[in-house]
């Protein structure tokens, strides 16, 4: 067996050299980390589980007509994904306040916002990710006013189709975040949803009893991070609630 190229590792996926030129396999870890790498874990079974679960967002994604760079889920942890030029923003959109908007503007958690609010991070890990404008982004070049254009139509569908995704299976989407990348075809260039959207990237609270379903669970030490993801999947009928195989999925062998 041939070792494959490791293309960039992160904190929770390791990208590899795809089977075909123009694309990646993306690798889901166990990792789990929070206050920017500061507080880390293993938690068995999570990468297993994002990967089902972003594999399940994203098929339905592209059905819509939502471009994405997801191709095909390879195994437990892999999916195939056409390779693309990462613009260095996360894009977070917001319906309810919480995390750090609730800090920066002193809103309550839980309030609903008046209308769904998109905000710009600045990737940079060692920045702590800073806040940005469109201003920022069109003035540095991290992306054009057209591309910029793309993103928040691409982010405003992805909320609506999660908002409505997640309510039908008693699930509040109070904020997610994705990132997007320019993929190339020719001559031509189109701005597609890349990265992964999983209980990692999105906050999400039973409807009901506004249970913490998300990456808080860890980030809050508020129990087993695992069961909240696996209770997501169930309730989008991506588990049978006997299926527990899951959190014994293989492991990639360094
Ligand atoms: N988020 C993410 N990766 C990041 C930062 C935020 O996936 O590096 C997601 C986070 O899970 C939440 C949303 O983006 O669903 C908004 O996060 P927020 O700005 O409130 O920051 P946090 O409170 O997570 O530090």
């Amino acid at each position: 067996m041939t070792r494959r190229r490791k293309i960039y590792e992160g904190k929770a996926k390791t990208l590899y050299e795809g089977p075909e030129p123009g694309t990646l396999i993306q690798h889901f870890k166990d990792d789990a980390t929070a206050q920017n790498g500061k507080k880390h874990e293993i938690i068995d079974g999570k990468g297993v589980l994002n990967n089902r679960i972003s594999e399940f967002v994203f098929n339905k994604l592209n059905n819509l007509g939502v471009p994405t760079h997801f191709l095909r889920r390879l195994n437990m942890r892999e999916q195939l994904i056409k390779e693309v030029e990462i613009i260095p923003i996360e894009v977070v959109v917001r319906n309810i306040a919480a995390g750090s908007i609730s800090k920066r503007l002193g809103l309550e958690q839980g309030t609903r916002l008046p209308r769904s609010i998109i905000e710009f991070y600045y990737k940079d890990d060692a920045l702590g990710d800073p806040l940005i404008s469109e201003e920022h982004i069109t003035a540095f070049g991290w992306a054009t006013p057209q591309e910029l254009d793309d993103i928040m139509s691409l982010a405003v569908r992805v909320n609506d189709f999660l908002s409505g995704l997640f309510a039908g299976v008693g699930i509040q989407l109070v904020d997610f975040k994705i990132e997007c990348g320019r993929q190339f075809e020719g001559d031509l260039m189109r701005i597609v949803v890349a990265d992964e959207i999983s209980p990692d990237t999105c906050r999400l609270w039973d409807a009901k009893t506004r249970k913490k379903l998300d990456k808080d669970v860890f980030r809050e030490d508020l129990g087993d991070l695992a069961d909240a993801y696996r209770e997501v999947a169930q309730r989008l009928g991506i588990l049978v609630e006997t299926e527990n195989a899951l959190s014994t999925g293989p492991r990639l062998v360094e």
